[in-house]
């Protein structure tokens, strides 16, 4: 038997309310034994807290999204730091930098992703990026901080950007991405990083696998992105998931 954990997937959004159960069941007889649920926005974090308070696999981490800066009230960092305090994430998630869009507002995300990088600093928590268009700058400011540790979710830098986050301690997340024959360069780089710096991930409902475009993804899906990277490396599913799986658990202590 397999023992695989989702390190990112969003099993608190509206698109599971009607099966999260049966997902659930399913996911824990195909050895799927943690699903991490990341941190958007304040107002989905009661959801959250309550899922994650009632089903042991499912794993708590709070933050406030970098691509959802208008939903962030003014006194968002004392709430974060009150729910880490009420509720004890096992990480502070989802947070970064998305430079991907051309309006968006620099100043407004390194103010708020830095103030949330602090909070992790202070509660010896490990952190769930998000980067797009930003790993220089993250790069920078992880320098500068004492953090833990954490995961760039849905690493798709360059080899030598995914060397200075190992430097850091910071794991690359991968998933769906990795199965599109066009991904050659994200394959190559997947292929050829230490096992020791990578975790699975879903990120769904959102990033389908290949021949599932347009449709809702699930964590049910660790399976094919696990053997997708077997293929890719030319190592067993059972030593990927073995090792993928005690990164995730060492970096969140779970
Ligand atoms: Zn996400």
């Amino acid at each position: 038997m397999l023992h695989l954990i989702d390190s990112h997937c969003h099993l608190d959004f509206n698109d599971f309310d009607k099966d999260r159960i049966a997902i659930m069941q399913n996911c824990a007889r195909a050895g799927i034994e943690k699903i991490v649920i990341p941190g958007v926005t304040i107002a989905s974090w009661p959801k959250q807290i309550e899922l994650c308070s009632r089903h042991p696999m499912l794993s708590l981490a709070l933050g406030c999204h970098p691509m959802f800066m208008e939903a962030h009230p003014d006194d968002a960092l004392q709430q974060l730091e009150q729910a880490v305090k009420q509720y004890q994430p096992i990480a502070i998630g989802e947070i970064g930098l998305d430079f991907y869009v051309a309006e968006a507002d620099v100043a407004a995300q390194l103010r708020l992703f830095e103030a949330q990088l602090d909070i992790a600093v202070q509660y010896s928590l490990p952190v769930i990026l998000h980067v797009r268009k930003a790993h220089d700058q993250v790069l920078k400011l992880l320098r500068q901080k004492q953090l833990p540790g954490g995961i760039v979710h849905a690493f798709s830098g360059s080899a030598q950007q995914a060397e200075q986050y190992r430097e850091l301690h910071f794991l690359l997340g991968i998933g769906g991405a990795l199965t599109y024959p066009r991904a050659q360069r994200l394959q190559r780089l997947f292929s050829e990083l230490p096992l020791s710096q990578i975790v699975l991930e879903t990120d769904a409902p959102d990033m389908p696998l290949c021949g599932f475009q347009g449709q809702r993804n699930s964590p049910e899906n660790i399976p094919l992105i696990l053997e997708k990277l077997s293929q890719l490396r030319g190592e067993s599913s059972d030593y990927i998931a073995e090792i993928t799986t005690a990164n995730c658990r060492q970096l969140f202590n779970i």
